[in-house]
């Protein structure tokens, strides 16, 4: 809105307004002007002071109500009869008026421009703070992140630790477990045995080694315990070394021989 000499309207002078004069203007002896609605508002009281610069206007000619685009017969007439140097006078005064006006125009806009500036030189300054502190934060965040995972990983290794010592602890259970079954069924079996000898009830006698013996070949298992397993399992082993023997017999024939001389 830059406004140069050659601008054919002027701005009322009351602040808030700064509409384009047209029509009549208050014109002021502080080189002030005003659109009719302002100029009459503020000027009707008295003392009548100027809205812009507050100078008091007091005298006859100080507040003068002028037609902005006078007829062709006041211009005709307005002048007419003065002396040249005082026409052109009041035309070097008339024209000192509109350049004052265009250059206090031309400071309010220099104003408002470097105003704007400046605002804008605060808001990029608290981005810039904003930013640094978001920063911060993130910074801070991944810090914290980064010492989360470690003690999640803490947590990882003492759990797969853990469940190492459980499925350990499971695997001697299990072996506790096959062994205690296969106690209570070689119990069963002796028991069953000795029914079959001594077919009264409520009187199983353990003691005796009359059941065992009378027990029919079973796995090697059942004989690896007890006072008469040492010849059943020594007849196991004979087995074994047999199927030794014919399993190394063709490449290896000594090696096998030597093997069962032992037995
Ligand atoms: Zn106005
Ligand atoms: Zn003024």
């Amino acid at each position: 809105m830059s406004m140069s000499l050659c601008d054919d309207t002027l701005l009322c002078n009351f602040t808030k307004c700064r509409t384009k004069l047209s029509g009549f203007a208050w014109v002021t002896a502080c080189s002030h002007v005003f659109c009719d609605q302002h100029g009459s508002g503020e000027f009707s009281r008295s003392p009548a002071i100027c809205p812009a610069c507050s100078s008091a206007l007091s005298g006859k000619l100080d507040i003068v109500r002028t037609e902005l685009s006078p007829s062709e017969e006041y211009k005709a007439m307005v002048l007419a009869g003065l002396r040249p140097d005082t026409v052109l006078d009041i035309s070097a005064r008339a024209l000192a008026f509109w350049s004052y006006q265009v250059h206090q125009e031309h400071m309010y806009q220099e104003y408002s421009l470097s105003r704007a500036e400046e605002q804008l030189k605060q808001m990029e300054k608290v981005l810039t703070q904003q930013n640094q502190s978001r920063e911060l934060e993130l910074t801070a965040m991944r810090g914290e992140i980064t010492s989360l995972k470690k003690v999640m990983e803490e947590y990882k290794r003492k759990y797969s630790e853990v469940s190492e010592r459980l499925m350990e602890r499971n695997r001697q259970y299990q072996k506790l477990q096959g062994l205690y079954d296969s106690l209570r069924l070689r119990n069963m079996v002796v028991g069953v045995g000795e029914k079959d000898k001594l077919p009264q009830p409520g009187h199983h006698d353990f003691s005796t080694g009359v059941a065992r013996q009378a027990t029919p070949q079973r796995s090697p298992q059942f004989f690896s315990m007890g006072h008469d397993g040492e010849s059943r399992l020594f007849s196991c082993l004979e087995a074994d070394g047999a199927k030794t023997f014919f399993q190394f017999s063709s490449p290896a024939r000594e090696k096998g021989r030597s093997y069962i001389k032992k037995h």
